[in-house]
């Protein structure tokens, strides 16, 4: 079996994800990120059990649960009023209101996510519900130079048959 690899999606070359913490410190030094105080939060996502499928991306540092949710879901392809949650352990962030719960209008930065793996989940209407997780693979001290909170920086290969992605499980 060889390794899975990636694309990644600033400057299209092929890279492994072992490396593409390295390859990004350069590769958006090129691509304009300037240099910044804050770090942004680079995390990866993969539909649950199947981390051959994945994402990686850069969150700036103000960007919240929503922004991420935000990009998800358009990802997706499904509705962004769907309803969704990410969850660290016990503690759980719903897109719509949920009593005693806070919403998705938290940063990332002061979120569990810093430290812990999460699941994120899309409540789907007559079809099994999206399930991926996600986890931090480190920060990183450069911004992207739009406003743009959630930027993809990179992707798995992924087969036609999972143009759907992450929707099919196998
Ligand atoms: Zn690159």
């Amino acid at each position: 079996m060889t390794r899975p690899s990636g694309t990644c999606s600033l400057c299209e070359k092929e890279i492994s994800r072992r490396s593409l913490m390295e390859h990004l410190e350069s590769c958006l030094t090129k691509k304009g990120w300037q240099e910044a105080f804050d770090p942004s939060l680079v995390i990866h996502i993969s539909p649950k059990m199947d981390s051959r499928y994945y994402l990686v991306v850069i969150a700036r540092p103000d960007a919240t649960f929503y922004d991420l949710d935000e990009f998800l879901k358009s990802t997706v392809g499904v509705d962004e009023d769907r309803s969704s949650r990410f969850q660290f352990n016990n503690q759980m962030y719903f897109s719509h209101m949920n009593d005693g719960y806070p919403g998705m209008n938290f940063p990332l930065h002061s979120s569990p996510l810093m430290h812990e793996k999460f699941t994120y989940l899309i409540y789907t209407q007559g079809w099994f519900p999206v399930i991926m997780e996600g986890k931090s693979m480190g920060k990183i001290t450069r911004v992207s130079p739009g406003n743009t909170p959630i930027t993809l920086v990179a992707d798995s290969n992924i087969p036609k048959e999972y143009h759907q992605w992450p929707q099919r499980p196998k």
